[in-house]
């Protein structure tokens, strides 16, 4: 089979021929229709300090799929040939304290799709029968693509109650834009957006907020200003921290309401300062997101976008580009730049 190799530790990828994989008795085989390009598979391809730290190589990465299934192990229950699936990417132990609880999410031996095992840059993967999520409807493969991002942003964007709230997302790449378009969907008043990039911000309007602010000055003052604009009068309820900048959540902080709630999902690169002292006395809850809730988070997404045309339209279009596999160097090039929103792989074109 075709697949997107990384040889050793070290930068750079290869498109090379690999065997397919043969499933345990646990897990299923996967036909790979489209895989999308996330951030962790630039820091791969380029073999950053992050990656050095965390990826075992030699190995496929890619964690964002949709696909079908073709083969399934005899212990696995409730998934057939045939049936769409996407992927949820963290395998987990099983035995430790948080597995065996129910919060999977939490399992302290996770090992990542595509980062720690073998990935889904190839037209074959392998993932464990009670990672799957089968799409019993009609879900198009670039969005199946989708879902695992689409689940960081329900993960943060239903973290804590909107209906009626005032929502800031400080951060519009393809997670923050569906984080927004998910605060519309659940019934926020309203929603602000902000990033660096004008392009974003369109974009973030699209998406359903109601105004998108470039930050590219003081950010804390033109949240500020935007708040007059809205006429909005004690501050922000809930908060969706998508960026990682070292200024989005101090910027964030000092525009949060009294008892405000903020969900943080973008990872800073190193320790950031904040004023604690607002924390304490403005009594604000800072709660980190990381993946999927397994699997309410899935059950969330795939129930709002059956339900919803509104959101289904904004959430599909967040895919900027499907490129064939062997356009897979332009396919990075463009999932490299900031300004476009997610870029998919097409497994299915010779
Ligand atoms: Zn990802
Ligand atoms: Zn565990």
């Amino acid at each position: 089979m075709r697949a997107l190799w990384k040889p050793d530790a070290g930068p750079g990828l290869i498109m090379t021929d690999r065997p397919v994989p043969v499933p345990t008795e646990d897990e299923v085989l996967v036909r790979v229709l489209r895989t999308g390009i996330c951030g962790t598979d630039l820091h791969i391809e380029r073999w950053d300090d992050w990656a050095a730290e965390a990826v075992t190589a030699p190995l496929v990465p890619g964690h964002e799929f949709s696909g079908e299934v073709v083969e399934v192990g005899a212990a696995v229950r409730d998934v057939a040939v045939g049936d769409l699936v996407s992927g949820e990417g963290h395998v987990v132990c099983g035995t430790c304290r948080n597995c065996r609880a129910g919060r999977r999410q939490m399992c302290i031996r996770t090992k990542g799709l595509g980062v720690q095992r073998d990935g889904a840059f190839a037209e074959y993967l392998t993932l464990p029968g009670t990672n799957v999520w089968v799409h019993h409807g009609p879900v198009e493969p670039e969005v199946g693509a989708l879902f695992d991002p689409l689940g960081n942003a329900v993960h943060t964007a239903l973290a804590f109650p909107l209906v009626g709230e005032d929502v800031l997302v400080t951060g519009c790449g393809p997670i923050g834009l569906m984080a927004i378009a998910v605060a519309r969907h659940a019934g926020a008043r309203f929603v602000v957006g902000t990033d660096v990039s004008p392009e974003r911000l369109r974009m973030a309007e699209g998406m359903g907020a109601d105004l998108g602010v470039d930050v590219r000055d003081d950010g804390a003052a033109a949240v500020r200003a935007v708040q007059e604009r809205l006429g909005m009068r004690e501050g922000f309820d809930v908060g969706f921290e998508m960026s990682g900048a070292p200024t989005a959540l101090p910027a964030m902080v000092e525009n949060m309401n009294h008892g405000g709630r903020i969900a943080m999902l973008g990872l800073p690169s190193g320790p950031i300062a904040v004023d604690w002292g607002k924390v304490v006395t403005h009594m604000l809850t800072v709660k980190g997101i990381y993946g999927r809730e397994m699997f309410e988070t899935w059950q969330a997404m795939s129930s709002m976008l059956a339900t919803s045309a509104v959101l289904r339209a904004r959430i599909g279009s967040i895919v900027s580009a499907c490129h064939p596999a062997r356009d897979w160097e332009a396919a990075f090039a463009a999932a490299a730049d900031a300004d476009g929103g997610k870029v998919v792989i097409d497994w299915t074109e010779t």
